[in-house]
């Protein structure tokens, strides 16, 4: 079952014996492969999606001058090596009809059932995704990018397959697409291959691939090694000679051959150590395939006895498995002239592990458990497989990296700059915007996933393209919080949050601080550095904008931290007699200092009205109207209140409440809604009281005006509507809402 580069590549660049014989026929090279392990009722439903496949290509002809049915048939026969099951068998033959032709994934289910349109499916996915960048990392995400899309790990068997038959039937392409073909298998294919441990594929792909990237360095070298191998005929007869006679006369059943290095690996040897080819190559290299685990330690006895071992170059693969699930030993003997002789070791079923990897798995239980296990999913394949092989340790450790890299806790994303992104399993758009940046985040409006809008909270899926809208007033919400998933994202929403908080609760501290100071006739102006320097050390906290936020979070009271300040100036400080208190100490809302400030929704004040300031503790400053009638219950509590007056020149909105009672018949809602925005107002909401068999019916509405003044141009032009009988600014929210906002 062993295959060099060179006689994969001549084998299977002729996937029929016979060009002219069609698939279906019992002696084509896909049947001739197939008898070797699937029942002939499974080949004869492989005929069929040959058949179907052959149809849907029909008249296509490939660069090569090929029907196009030719290369479908190169990638089974490559799975049918593999012995992959019929399944993955089915979808190379069909890898490309959807893809190419008119019909869809749904025909393929209702012909060929899930399991093949799921393989299918899961091709013409991977097909699409473009790479892009070619830093090492990027190549790296890329691949567990592509891993992760293949949910079934035959999905990647089947595009391995498909891009070794593209790159054997390469030199068709223009030069330029050679290089851009070969360089991208070098960066992915190969090294998914070798990760799954399909060595034959991988070995194949990287000889091809330094074939068309670097045409001259692969001749050389294939050349140089033509040369070697003239030379070294005589040498190794007779050494394998020598090998097989000493195995014979131990009792130890064995298979031996010579072993040459695949190309590119030769290559890299020799430009990573800086050796001459002759030094790389200059070395024997044989192979003992022998029945089971015991003998393998048996022949390396028995070697060790016929030529002597270097004692530094023994590794046993088999008590330690290399991470790709390779078992073997490896020994190097100096050998009848001089030369040392590198041998492996292994037994059939660790070959066949070698040489096929993840295939290799497959098919090892495949023939256990019969076809029918394999409708199983891929991840209770896995499973299974940790079953067998559990009483190695080591072997677990490749069958978990496979694991994470099939089933990563990650999802790749592009950027649209074609980088890759790895993030968090259900990680949203938002998670996305502060991965790119935190500025990014910061002013992130929305997202467009795969060129289309998307809401923010939008979870993000491997191979999306994702690219953040973003505003130049736009702010962080605080209800990302509930969606994102990485820490990043919620470490910079509540950073941003807290400092616009901090910002906005110390700029009325401020001014609450100098209302209680000027009503102790200090000007703030003569309270000196070194009073606040006294004070912040007296509080034990970092500055000053600590305490003034504080006091504009009613967490300390702006009267006593006055009384401190003023205290310390008592020695040196006239105060001011004359300034009247009254005219001072007010403080002047603007309605934008954001958190620090609410309106109460029991009176919903807007600018004009006569206005009261209730300290909160937790909430910071709410104001109230004068007549509210939670000012007259909490009036008890003088030291809580605050004189506050409106600044002139708002230009927000605020809302506030109003009830109508009008005739209750049909379109009256949609009368009043054109009425209030025909005054420039919006309304925030609407609710309508029942009145039973009543001719009148009470409407709320909270709107949003800018001044008392613009409120009774609301209600003016209200008036005008006929049936409109009563019009009131309603103090407490729509019925059953009167819960008081100083609780
Ligand atoms: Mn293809």
């Amino acid at each position: 079952m062993s295959k060099t580069a060179a006689n994969l590549k001549a084998e299977l660049a002729k996937p029929t014996t016979d060009p002219l014989l069609p698939a279906d026929n019992e002696g084509s090279a896909l049947t001739l492969r197939l008898k070797k392990y699937l029942k002939p009722q499974d080949i004869e439903q492989v005929w069929e999606a040959y058949r179907y496949a052959c149809h849907a290509h029909e008249g296509v002809v490939r660069k090569t001058g090929e029907p196009y049915i030719t290369h479908p048939v190169a990638v089974a026969c490559i799975l049918a090596d593999l012995h992959m099951d019929m399944p993955t068998i089915l979808a190379a033959l069909l890898h490309d009809v959807v893809e190419d032709t008119e019909i869809t994934t749904l025909d393929i289910k209702e012909k060929f059932g899930q399991q093949v349109a799921d393989l299918v499916d899961g091709v013409t996915k991977l097909d699409k995704i473009e790479f892009q960048s070619a830093s090492q990392a990027q190549a790296e995400n890329f691949r567990k990018m592509l891993l992760a899309m293949s949910q079934d790990v035959r999905v990647i068997l089947v595009k391995l397959a498909d891009r070794l038959h593209n790159m054997q039937t390469l030199e068709v392409m223009r030069p330029e697409k050679q290089k851009i073909i070969a360089k991208e298998t070098l960066d992915i294919y190969a090294p998914i291959a070798n990760r799954l441990g399909l060595n034959s594929i991988y070995q194949a792909l990287e000889d091809l691939s330094f074939e068309y990237l670097h045409p001259m360095r692969y001749r050389a070298i294939s050349q140089a090694i033509m040369a070697a191998r003239g030379n070294r005929k005589e040498v190794v007869s007779k050494i394998l000679d020598a090998i097989k006679h000493q195995l014979g006369h131990f009792k130890i059943e064995a298979e031996v051959t010579g072993r040459e290095k695949h190309l590119y690996s030769v290559y890299k040897k020799m430009t990573s150590k800086a050796t001459p080819f002759s030094q790389v190559y200059d070395i024997y290299g044989f192979r003992v395939i022998v029945k089971n685990m015991p003998s393998c330690y048996m022949a390396l006895g028995a070697l060790h006895a016929l030529y002597k071992p270097i004692p530094t170059k023994f590794k046993d693969y088999i008590a330690i498995p290399k991470a790709n699930g390779y078992q073997s030993l490896h020994t190097t003997l100096f050998g009848p002239f001089g030369t040392p002789i590198e041998v492996q070791i292994r037994s059939a079923e660790m070959h066949s592990i070698a040489d096929a990897g993840v295939a290799a798995h497959w098919l090892y239980k495949a023939s256990d458990a019969q076809l029918t296990a394999l409708q199983q999913q891929t991840h209770q394949w896995l499973q299974r497989l940790l079953d067998i092989q559990s009483e190695s340790t080591d072997s677990l450790d490749f069958l978990e990296h496979l694991k994470i890299d099939l089933f990563p806790d990650e999802v790749y994303v592009f950027t649209p700059k074609g980088k890759i992104l790895a993030l968090p399993r259900r990680a949203t758009a938002v998670d996305f915007a502060y991965a790119v940046h935190s500025d990014i985040g910061n002013s992130c409006v929305a997202v467009r996933i795969n060129h289309e809008l998307a809401p923010l909270r939008s979870e993000l899926h491997n191979g999306d393209h994702v690219e953040i809208v973003t505003g130049s007033i736009a702010k962080p919400n605080p209800a990302w919080l509930n969606y994102v998933v990485t820490g990043r994202a919620r470490a910079h929403i509540r950073h941003f949050l807290k400092m616009q908080q901090s910002t906005e609760s110390s700029h009325l501290g401020e001014r609450m601080l100098n209302q209680a100071l000027r009503a102790l006739h200090v000007e703030p102006s003569q309270i000196t550095k070194e009073h606040w320097q006294k004070l912040i050390r007296d509080y034990g906290v970092k500055k000053k904008s600590e305490i003034l936020s504080d006091i504009g979070l009613g967490k300390r009271q702006n009267v006593m931290v006055a009384h401190q300040l003023v205290a310390m100036t008592d020695d040196h400080v006239e105060k001011h007699t004359k300034l009247p208190a009254s005219l001072l100490d007010t403080i002047t809302i603007r309605g934008t200092e954001g958190m620090a400030v609410q309106f109460a929704p029991c009176c919903r004040p807007i600018p004009g009205d006569p206005i009261l300031g209730f300290i909160n503790k937790d909430k910071g400053l709410i104001i109230h109207t004068h007549d509210c009638s939670s000012v007259r219950k909490f009036k008890l509590d003088p030291d809580k209140w605050l004189d506050v007056e409106w600044e002139p020149e708002s230009t927000r909105l605020f809302k506030t409440n109003l009830c109508l009672t009008v005739a209750n018949q049909p379109g009256m809602l949609a009368k009043i809604a054109s009425g209030i925005a025909d005054a420039e107002s919006n309304i925030d909401s609407v609710s309508v009281e029942e009145a039973d068999g009543s001719v009148y019916a009470n409407l709320y509405f909270t709107v949003q005006v800018k001044s008392r003044v613009h409120l009774a141009e609301l209600m003016r032009e209200l008036r005008k509507i006929p049936d409109v009988v009563r019009i009131n600014r309603a103090k407490s929210n729509v019925k059953g809402n009167s819960k008081s906002a100083l609780q």
